[in-house]
């Protein structure tokens, strides 16, 4: 499986993906809101896009749907309650998208961000996720726009928490600057997003890290549930707070905390 992560340097911060099949050449293209920098890139691999993948409905990640289908003629793949136009495939957890011969995604319904989210994986000795706007590098999505707090808390605790520890961490945005801050802010002591954060601040945006479960177990606050540091912290701002809350409570006071920060 082959995997392009395209910058769009919008001030979105979007990410685009594509993901190949390497025998023929066949590829997915996730979220293509850029779609001239998706096309581009499709051709300059020799590629050619059939399936879309948007991860859920928010126009910075179906924006360039059109395009690329008058383009391509490609499918496009959507959650199977998403209120998007033109769907030709409703997904649901379990579902497998074949792209060529050699590559395949498994189909994560991850409702939390919106309540009509896909994320999707790879297996095999490289497993990835490409996660939408669910799980950030060092965060987490937002609530704001048809989305639940406690269920992306139920997404993290019993699906993305389980995946294998080398999973690749392929987000719908790049917030990892802001998002070490954040972390820092909430755990002053966390070693590992200390020493990240000026190199993250000056990271080449087209050649960004990728980082993997393992690593967003040290730096991503919203996987750091049991933390004293994060704990203590958090009993400060909510003095109500018991000594030991329980991890549910914790992601949703921190989640509460991020839309203020
Ligand atoms: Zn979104
Ligand atoms: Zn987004």
């Amino acid at each position: 499986m082959l995997v392009e992560q395209i910058w769009t340097g919008n001030n979105g911060r979007n990410f685009n993906y594509l993901v190949a099949c390497s025998e023929t050449g066949e590829a997915l293209a996730i979220d293509p809101l850029d779609h001239e920098k998706c096309l581009a890139r499709a051709k300059a691999k020799g590629w050619n896009i059939t399936q879309i993948l948007n991860t859920h409905e928010h126009r910075d990640h179906t924006g360039g749907n059109d395009q690329v289908i008058a383009a391509t003629h490609a499918k496009l793949l959507a959650h199977h309650s998403a209120k998007i136009d033109g769907v030709d495939r409703g997904l649901k957890a379990g579902d497998v998208i074949k792209i060529g011969k050699t590559a395949e995604l498994e189909c994560l319904d991850t409702p939390g961000h919106t309540m009509a989210h896909i994320c999707v994986r790879s297996h095999g000795d490289h497993p990835a996720l490409f996660c939408g706007d669910t799980l950030f590098n060092a965060g987490a999505g937002n609530c704001h726009n048809g989305g639940h707090p406690s269920e992306l808390y139920n997404t993290f605790s019993q699906q993305l928490a389980r995946l294998p520890e080398n999973t690749l961490i392929y987000p719908g945005h790049d917030y990892i600057a802001n998002n070490l801050r954040f972390t820092l802010n909430r755990e002053p002591d966390n070693a590992k997003a200390k020493e990240m954060l000026p190199s993250m601040e000056q990271q080449n945006t087209d050649r960004a890290l990728v980082t993997t479960l393992a690593l967003e177990r040290e730096i991503n606050t919203f996987f750091r549930l049991s933390s004293p540091s994060v704990i203590a912290a958090l009993r400060e701002a909510f003095p109500d707070l018991p000594e030991n809350p329980d991890q549910r409570t914790v992601f949703l006071k921190l989640r509460e905390l991020r839309n203020k920060w």
